[in-house]
């Protein structure tokens, strides 16, 4: 991450600074800020930075924050992308209240500065095939020649410009180009087209028009129309801020809003591109848009992430002006953080072998109180109900133990969480040697999992009553990225994918009060990670978990 001194003086962040500055020099009396997507996709964990960045400055500053759909070009869009991107941006937090917006909404005012530009003598009708604009745009090292139809007369541009829009012209015949300065040596300055022919529905003005606007020339207007003081997007744009300023300066707006860059959000080894979900999506290879494996907002909602736990993450990351990439196990780190304190910790057995206490009464279950999580009184306590039978995990076991190994032994005794002392003395097994059944005698002495007469134990194992488990399923996630490769493929741009990015346990057990999981809740399962019930395969009475993360990670957060 870039070393920002000036942040570490003032404890803000660059485009704060700039905000202060015009706020004390009087450019601006209040500040509006915007996300403006276009709706042709999924939102993503990048898009969740640019989100929380514009509401949180909104906010910080008693500003304003608008939601604007960037729904200019017809091509691309789809209606239904606008509720889940709404969703997706409530879920997260950011409230536009009653300031939505969408840019179509705007054709007729942006048709009128198209016109204003062309009677400044700032626009002109090009009849040259797009083919003919790039030659004649010259290269980074060459400058561009200048169009044939540039000085056309106001009055010919006007009526050439009329005759596109009433559908005079076939699609890429004419476009109408801004006149700027073709020796710019800033490519986007060589007089850039603002308006293109298209004969094409559009979802909202429907066949209304058949010319419309480019990016570049729409949204500073869409930001100057909604009193947008700081449109702030992502560095790419940064060598457009010159035909930015250029538009809402000859456009004559009393108060133009000003465009600030920042670098975009990578997540190292992470597919963020809508090209590749897509791909991944079409062929099956994850289970729709909001599969727990990706990182779209609806993904992560559906793993079990919290907003807070993105918010934090974002937060962390700061906002830079250099591109750099961040660690996934850094967006872990934060749920864990944000869960640790506020989920119960449940018990649940991933891969069951059953236990027999072989002096505890046949048909007695007992209820114990269990604190719901030790370090939070706040969470209160359940019962959990205890028997004869129990299931522990498996791995919590062995025969002949490996050195320094604390958990259950034949001889050896060890608590089981919450509960009592048993100690292991005999064990059954199938034909092929497997074990299927641990013995064990129980000290009644030991209630709660306290040592009745001072004696230490090393190992604390949990457990669930098999009368009263719920059987269930656990899928347990890996990243969908071979790491050791790396995202892409070099030779042909296609996606190294790990095989194993998904393992679906079937047969866990689970405490009874886990059956009352519904779609999006969340627990600690101990030693097992958090896990959240899925909301598209959990039944009533049978949730199906997904883990969020595991409990442990090698990451450690650097202090900045
Ligand atoms: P497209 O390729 O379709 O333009 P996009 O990801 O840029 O995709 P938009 O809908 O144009 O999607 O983006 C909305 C806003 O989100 C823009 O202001 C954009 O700068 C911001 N944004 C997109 N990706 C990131 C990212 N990785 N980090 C931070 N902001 C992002
Ligand atoms: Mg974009």
């Amino acid at each position: 991450m870039e070393k920002d001194t000036e942040k570490e003086l003032t404890g803000k962040n660059f485009i704060e600074q700039i905000i202060d500055k015009d706020l004390a020099e009087g450019v601006y009396d209040e500040v509006c800020t915007r996300f403006p997507p276009e709706p042709n996709g999924y939102l993503h964990i990048g898009h969740a930075k640019s989100i929380l960045l514009n509401y949180g400055l909104a906010q910080k500053y008693n500003g304003k924050f608008n939601m604007r759909f960037d729904d200019t070009n017809p091509t691309k869009e789809k209606i239904e992308f606008v509720e889940s991107i709404k969703n997706d941006i409530k879920w997260l937090g950011a409230d536009w209240e009653d300031r939505l917006y969408f840019a179509s909404n705007y054709f007729d005012q942006m048709y009128e500065a198209a016109i204003k530009l062309i009677k400044k003598g700032k626009a002109f009708v090009c009849d040259l095939s797009a083919d003919e604009i790039r030659e004649y745009r010259g290269t980074l090292k060459e400058p561009g020649k200048e169009s044939p139809y540039r000085n056309r007369s106001v009055e010919e541009n006007l009526d050439l410009f009329e005759r596109m829009k009433n559908g005079e012209f076939e699609d890429g015949s004419r476009v109408l180009r801004a006149k700027i300065d073709m020796a710019s040596p800033n490519i986007n300055m060589r007089d850039p087209v603002i308006y293109r022919v298209a004969h094409m529905t559009h979802h909202n003005t429907g066949d209304k028009w058949c010319i419309y606007p480019m990016y570049d020339f729409a949204h500073p207007i869409e930001d100057a129309i909604e009193g947008v003081t700081h449109s702030i997007c992502t560095l790419e744009f940064e060598d457009h801020r010159p035909l930015y300023d250029w538009v809402v300066r000859e456009l004559e707006y009393p108060h133009p809003p000003k465009q600030i860059e920042f670098a975009k959000l990578y997540l190292t080894n992470v597919v963020t591109g809508k090209r590749y979900i897509k791909k991944l999506v079409e062929e099956g290879i994850v289970d729709g848009w909001d599969d727990p494996r990706l990182v779209s907002i609806a993904a992560l909602r559906r793993r079990g992430f919290t907003p807070e736990s993105i918010k934090m993450f974002v937060e962390l990351c700061g906002v830079s002006k250099a591109n750099s990439s961040v660690d996934y196990a850094m967006l872990e780190y934060c749920i864990r953080e944000d869960l640790k304190m506020k989920r119960p910790r449940m018990m649940a057995v991933m891969d069951p072998v059953k236990l027999v206490i072989d002096n505890y009464p046949e048909d007695q279950i007992e209820e114990l109180e269990v604190p719901n999580n030790m370090e939070n009184p706040e969470l209160g306590s359940r019962s959990v109900p205890f028997g004869k039978e129990l299931y522990i995990e498996r791995e919590d076991f062995m025969e002949v133990p490996v050195k320094k190994y604390k958990r259950l032994y034949p001889g050896n005794e060890v608590r089981l969480m919450n509960a009592y002392f048993v100690t292991c003395t005999d064990v059954e097994k199938d034909e092929e040697g497997n074990i299927t059944v641990i013995h064990c005698t129980y000290d009644p002495a030991s209630k709660g999992g306290n040592s009745p007469d001072g004696r230490k134990v090393k190992g604390t194992i949990h457990w669930v009553a098999a009368k009263t488990a719920v059987q269930v399923e656990c899928r347990l996630y890996e990243n969908i990225v071979d790491e050791e490769k790396g995202v892409y493929n070099k030779e042909d741009g296609s996606l190294n994918l790990n095989l194993n990015f998904l393992t679906v346990l079937n047969n866990c057990y689970v405490e009874p009060e886990l059956a009352k999981a519904e779609a999006y809740d969340s627990y600690q399962f101990v030693r097992n990670g958090f896990f959240c019930a899925d909301c598209h395969d959990s039944k009533p009475g049978l949730p199906v978990f997904n883990r969020i993360v595991s409990l442990k990670s090698s990451f450690k957060l650097e202090k900045k």
